[in-house]
């Protein structure tokens, strides 16, 4: 608890209590979740929050380079608290979102070309081992 208030902290981000809960939900689920997947997980919890509250936490957490964006995986934003350079394995069957990390040169080719790369997502498509195992 004492961690994440002085992450936000350290982000600029005043660290409210619902602020925290939402920080702590992004650090233990890794689930690139949607407003409403963390919503509904902390309502019980946290009765006082508001779809709002989280919405707008994610803006500012946003800003502040605390998670980022995933573009383009379905209508919802998706929201990553993972800064480390990854790729995405999207399972088609079950949705479900897993980090990766293979070698890729890529951002390296493009900082050779004079570029400043902050942000990159590379997504992959198909149908996860786990999924696999029950289908055939
Ligand atoms: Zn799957
Ligand atoms: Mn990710």
């Amino acid at each position: 608890m004492e961690n994440y208030k002085q992450i936000l902290i350290n982000h600029g981000i005043k660290p409210t209590f619902q602020r925290i809960k939402i920080l702590e939900y992004l650090d233990k689920n890794k689930n690139h979740p949607t407003v409403d997947m963390i919503y509904s997980s902390l309502y019980p919890k946290v009765p006082t929050l508001s779809k709002t509250t989280v919405y707008n936490t994610l803006q500012i957490m946003q800003k502040r380079g605390l998670v980022s964006i995933m573009s383009s995986i379905d209508t919802e934003s998706r929201f990553d608290y993972n800064y480390d350079f990854h790729h995405h394995f999207i399972c088609r069957n079950c949705g479900k979102i897993n980090d990766i990390y293979i070698d890729c040169n890529l951002k390296e080719k493009l900082i050779a070309e004079g570029h400043q790369v902050d942000e990159a997502h590379g997504s992959f498509y198909g149908v996860c081992r786990d999924c696999l195992k029950t289908i055939s």
